[in-house]
């Protein structure tokens, strides 16, 4: 797009699913500028291989896609978050077909998969493995074709401007490194995950926690920040990027083994390689530590499935593999858990509202409840969907407050090169939280990470570049995910102490909020 507006109707900091789904409702009511901080393809709704769950099948009901998630949330779903997202979801999904998503047919009938955890077949799939690419291809292609709405890639939102409590716009830096400031009426935050918080994730590098951040620096609260969901197996090799490899994988007969080649799920659950993936993280860290390896992994090994059919199951794994030289049908692969979705985030109640005035979130980015202390696989891509379209018509109803008054030009400052330092603090600051805030947390760890991380804090007290202000968000999210692990002392869904192994009921049946310094249970 030509030059960024001084002042527009809505503006929506996010353009994965929950962002574009939104943007597509706002614009009705609206003139809506989307930002997102690279290209509109750098997000994790582009990553998403697993398919996206719904009770549409014939042999499904909502019921029991509300069940399973239930169980999966260990306790700590909101149950009528979930009840919108399994009634709703649907809908949602047969007006994105009308939109024009292929998702994969037998013939004219859709195709179910069954993913672990779900008691149905009932996640759709595109290309096999390229659902999220598919998704967030239409979802684009429709806000591209609705007048109102403008996407500025590149566009990095550094803050939210705020006057006597609500949200009034937003500043951001923008292609050319230029800081601006743009008045709104609303502000949707749906930046996404905060992977990036940890040294090995499956995200992409954009999800650095920017909406978490910046929420809470404009005084909203957030909530369940101490979920965070390990996936058990992403590729580990030396320079290459994290790739997951889903877990569909498994469903479909891949098998784990340790350092010996021994296969060790057996040991661990009834279930073997399908038991819940915070239950075979665990598990493989454990094998890695007594392996007494030096740089220990695990072994993923399809080698005895049917090469074809493997092939045309996982199109884009097979691909991407075949560029680290491995063929999945010949190779095991190396692999070793990394940090994958978040389920806590800024709070909202069930329309996107958070905490502050003019200040909405939807996505990875919020924390609506549905998930309670562990996703249940392919519900986040509907979570997206459901909630950004919801949240989207709730800003509708904002009254339009602007004035139309361009805010004052600053002084501009350049994208880059980057700060010295700063990747050496993200760096410390990845390490610190998959040491001592990961898999498996202890109050000593955690108190030492917190320690550590406030003594941080001056190095990152003035950001100017787009990359030490993502070095802020990850420091201050940082310290608001230990704190909130710290406060919770028991183990609960994908929070998992080993001084504190079992649930307490009667204190933590409850979600954590951080209100202004403190952790509450609520
Ligand atoms: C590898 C992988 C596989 C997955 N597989 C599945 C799956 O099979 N099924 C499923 O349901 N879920 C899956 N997930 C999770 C799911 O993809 C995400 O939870 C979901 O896509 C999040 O969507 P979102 O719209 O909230 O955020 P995202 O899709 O992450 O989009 C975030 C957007 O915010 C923008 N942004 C962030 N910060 C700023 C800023 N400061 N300024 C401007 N823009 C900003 C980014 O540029 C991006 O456009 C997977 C995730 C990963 C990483």
């Amino acid at each position: 797009m030509k030059g960024l507006p001084a002042e527009t109707d809505f503006v929506v900091i996010g353009a994965g699913v929950a962002g574009l789904r939104a943007a597509i409702e706002l614009a009705a009511a609206g003139r809506v500028l989307v930002l997102a901080k690279k290209e509109v393809t750098d997000s994790n709704t582009q990553q998403a291989q697993g398919g996206i769950a719904a009770p549409l099948s014939d042999e499904d009901e909502v019921i029991l896609h509300l069940q399973d998630t239930l169980t999966a949330g260990d306790g700590l779903c909101n149950t009528e978050a979930v009840k919108i997202l399994v009634e709703e979801g649907p809908q949602r999904i047969e007006e994105l077909i009308l939109w024009g998503t292929q998702f994969d047919r037998a013939g004219t009938k859709l195709v179910f998969g069954l993913e672990s955890a779900h008691s149905r077949s009932r996640s759709l799939h595109s290309q096999g493995d390229s659902t999220g690419r598919e998704i967030l291809r239409s979802l684009f292609a429709r806000a591209q074709s609705l007048k109102h709405i403008s996407v500025a890639q590149f566009a990095f939102a550094t803050g939210l401007l705020t006057d006597a409590g609500k949200v009034t716009g937003v500043a951001l830096i923008d292609e050319k490194g230029t800081p601006l400031d743009i008045a709104c009426s609303a502000v949707l935050l749906a930046t996404g995950g905060m992977g990036q918080l940890y040294r090995n994730t499956t995200n992409p590098e954009v999800a650095t926690a920017d909406g978490v951040a910046m929420a809470y620096r404009a005084g909203a609260e957030v909530s369940d920040l101490e979920f965070v969901q390990f996936h058990p197996t992403a590729l580990y090799l030396k320079k290459a990027p994290r790739f997951l490899l889903s877990e569909a994988l498994r469903a479909e007969g891949a098998h784990l083994r340790n350092f010996e080649l021994n296969r060790f799920m057996g040991k661990y659950h009834s279930m073997g390689e399908l038991a819940p993936p915070d239950v075979v993280a665990r598990a493989m860290v454990h094998e890695m530590e007594v392996s007494r390896a030096k740089d220990p992994f695990i072994y993923l090994d399809l080698t005895h499935l049917n090469a074809t059919k493997v092939q045309k199951r996982f199109p884009r794994i097979y691909a991407t593999l075949m560029q680290h030289n491995i063929d999945l049908t010949e190779d095991m692969i190396p692999v070793r858990p990394a940090a994958h979705y978040a389920m806590g985030g800024v709070r909202t109640d069930l329309h996107g509202k958070t905490t502050v005035a003019g200040l909405y979130a939807a996505g990875e980015a919020a924390s609506t409840g549905v998930h309670g202390a562990n996703r249940l696989a392919s519900n986040s891509l509907l979570e997206g969907l459901v909630f950004g379209a919801r949240t989207g018509k709730e800003m509708t109803l904002t009254a339009k407050s602007t004035s139309g008054a361009a805010p004052p030009p600053r002084a501009a400052y350049s994208n880059g090169p980057v700060d010295v330092g700063v990747e050496e603090v993200i760096g410390q600051i990845q390490d610190l939280m998959w040491n001592e805030v990961g898999m498996v947390r202890t109050r000593v760890g955690m108190q030492k990470a917190i320690k550590n991380l406030e003594e941080m804090a001056p190095k990152l007290a003035h950001p100017k570049t787009r990359r030490s202000h993502e070095a802020a968000n990850l420091h201050l999210a940082a310290l608001l995910v230990a704190r909130s692990a710290l406060a919770r002392e028991e183990s609960r869904g994908a929070h998992y102490r080993t001084d504190y192994p079992g649930h307490d009921d009667k204190k933590f049946l409850k979600h954590s909020v951080v209100r202004a310094d403190r952790v509450v249970f609520v």
